[in-house]
């Protein structure tokens, strides 16, 4: 079986991915429970069909939920929330690295009395973040790019928006640079 190959991509109900990055995707399973729950509209489907005693459907290659589920819900301060935020990049050298290569780094150090929060932590390479250790930026002559601030969905959604997904299906193409399709016309 393939059918792991068949993510349905998720859109709010007004056309808009729920997130860019990690792009909001369900598996086929989710995605044809929700259909028969009547919780989404299937927008565009793949050639593929799966089967059983009771039903045959092409499986949905995107979905739109019938109620808006509204994203102004300030974002989690997570490591990957956080980076998203950075661009993927240590703020001390500019590079850009795969999450896994990144950690975070206190900004004041908490040896300093500097807090775990948005407005204190930047994204930070490995060889960077020992560099600085717990010295100040002063101190470390070493200052983040940009000044570390509490980002707002919007924001986050706008960064994950340059970042293209890995695995596009041309049925989402139109959801995902619906701005760019805009433009055209
Ligand atoms: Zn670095």
């Amino acid at each position: 079986m393939i059918l792991k190959n068949y993510p349905s991509l998720v859109l709010n109900a007004d056309y808009h991915p729920l997130s860019y990055f990690p792009l909001s995707v369900w598996d086929w399973k989710d995605a044809i429970k929700a259909v028969f729950l009547d919780r989404v509209n299937i927008i565009a489907e793949y050639e593929y069909k799966v089967n059983s005693a009771s039903f045959s459907m092409r499986l949905p290659s995107v979905v739109s939920l019938k109620k808006y589920i509204n994203l102004s819900r300030k974002p989690v301060f997570t490591r990957f929330n956080l980076f998203l935020r950075d661009h993927f990049q240590c703020q001390y050298c500019a590079q850009n690295f795969k999450t896994s290569d990144l950690t975070f780094d206190h900004v004041i150090p908490k040896s300093k009395g500097g807090t775990t929060c948005w407005e204190n932590v930047v994204s930070a390479c490995s060889k960077c973040n020992l560099k600085k250790s717990d010295l100040s930026i002063s101190k470390a002559k070493m200052s983040p790019i940009i000044d570390p601030y509490e980002p707002s969905n919007s924001q986050l959604q706008l960064i994950g928006k340059t970042f293209p997904p890995n695995y596009l299906h041309e049925s989402w193409i139109d959801y995902l640079y619906w701005d760019t399709e805009l433009e055209k016309n």
